[in-house]
């Protein structure tokens, strides 16, 4: 039987966008970051941005901020990546990050080195300029045009919780740990199997270290 394939997003779920991006509009501003309130919205209306000017901060966070080398990780991001993978999940992470038409070298490189220094697993990374399914077997993304256009081709997308997505349908998680039982309890019911975990030295996360 072909492997499950799990298409996974980035930004909002496994990187932690909103603080990486915040850093950059305080910095840019000459403000503290708690100055800035909390993320509402998808584009950022609440901290006054217009298309340009989230353009230019975008840029600006991606080449001199090197953000996609520097962002946090999304809390257990890694270590649930790990089990399903032990587990026998294909995953294939998925990120719109090159829709502006500049320096995708960096952000690529960027990209690829975060993924290791975070020990994220995968076994395809797709850049897309546009965002239609990639024919996994089931999707985590945070977008809601995104959740939207893949439950429209009647593929199960799990919603990632983010205040700009409350107000999509279910099924959603409000973490790595809802993720995890969400894709096993999906094999299970689709007649998947589900491999056991293979006695591996050390926690799953930090294999890419050693
Ligand atoms: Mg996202």
């Amino acid at each position: 039987m072909a492997d499950f394939v799990l298409g996974v997003d980035l930004d909002g779920v496994c990187a932690d966008h909103a603080t990486a991006f915040r850093r950059v509009v305080a910095a840019d501003r000459g403000i503290d970051e708690a100055e800035l309130p909390d993320q509402q919205t998808w584009d950022f209306t609440e901290w006054g941005l217009d298309r340009d000017e989230f353009e230019r901060l975008h840029r600006t966070a991606v080449n001199e901020h090197r953000m996609f080398r520097t962002m946090p990780a999304v809390p257990g991001a890694a270590e649930a990546l790990w089990r399903l993978s032990d587990a026998g999940v294909w995953i294939r992470l998925i990120t719109h990050r090159l829709y502006a038409n500049w320096n995708h070298a960096v952000a690529v490189a960027d990209t690829v080195e975060w993924l290791d220094a975070n020990s994220i697993p995968y076994r395809d990374l797709c850049f897309l300029g546009d965002k239609p399914q990639v024919e996994a077997d089931a999707y985590v993304d945070d977008a809601p045009h995104n959740v939207v256009s893949l439950r429209g081709t009647g593929a199960p997308v799990l919603v990632f919780s983010q205040p700009y997505n409350a107000g999509l349908d279910g099924p959603r998680a409000a973490g790595w740990a809802e993720v995890e039982g969400w894709v096993l309890d999906l094999m299970a019911a689709g007649g998947r199997p589900v491999q056991a975990p293979m006695p591996m030295p050390g926690d799953a996360a930090s294999r890419l270290r050693h």
